[in-house]
């Protein structure tokens, strides 16, 4: 990485990672290759304990950096986002939680609108392996006790592992 020279390859990728899973590390491995810097944004930063957003941003961050660790990429910056709810200062809000970046990963038809308009250049992924590699399927298998390991990768398994989230996701589900 390159300090001084520009951030013409540094890139932003959001997500909620509720939790990271397999389909989102792809992407961060093909963002880490393309990028010299590449910033996570965790999304909706403020909520946890619910269905839809069990963990808390502490710990999506801790499993996204164990995660990164494990597979050896070292140049990037995870920050926490919250959510506004008025469109059209999302992109000054997301720009003034992340260092500077040029790119911005993402296949979510608002955020590639919204970031287009203010002249930032999209880079699209591939959706991998879809039908399994989504946060509602993990968090759909936690609560019908089906196998969801494999979803994730090992790091993020042994997080939820420390902070009992099988437990809180079934509580949260009112499920026995
Ligand atoms: P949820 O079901 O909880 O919404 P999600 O799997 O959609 O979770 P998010 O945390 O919402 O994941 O993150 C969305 C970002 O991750 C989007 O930019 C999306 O393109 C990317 N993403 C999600 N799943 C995959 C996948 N299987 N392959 C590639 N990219 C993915
Ligand atoms: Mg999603």
């Amino acid at each position: 990485m390159s300090r001084g020279h520009g951030y013409d390859k540094y890139s932003l990728m959001i997500g909620r990672f509720q939790p990271l899973h397999k389909g989102h590390l792809e992407v961060i491995r093909q963002c880490a290759s393309e990028s010299d810097n590449l910033t996570i944004g965790i999304g909706s930063a403020q909520y946890s304990h619910s269905l839809e957003n069990p963990f808390t941003a502490g710990e999506r961050y801790l499993m996204i950096k164990n995660t990164l660790d494990d597979e050896g990429i070292g140049d990037y910056c995870i920050v926490p986002i919250e959510d506004i709810n008025r469109y059209s200062v999302w992109v000054a809000h997301v720009t003034s939680m992340s260092p500077p970046f040029t790119y911005i990963y993402s296949n979510n038809p608002f955020t590639r609108r919204l970031f287009e308009e203010s002249g930032y250049s999209i880079r699209e992924s591939p959706m991998y392996n879809r039908d399994e590699y989504s946060g509602t399927e993990v968090r759909r298998r936690i609560v019908a006790d089906e196998s969801w390991r494999s979803l994730v990768p090992e790091a993020v398994a042994e997080v939820i592992d420390e902070i009992d989230g099988v437990g809180r996701i079934k509580d949260i589900s009112g499920g026995n």
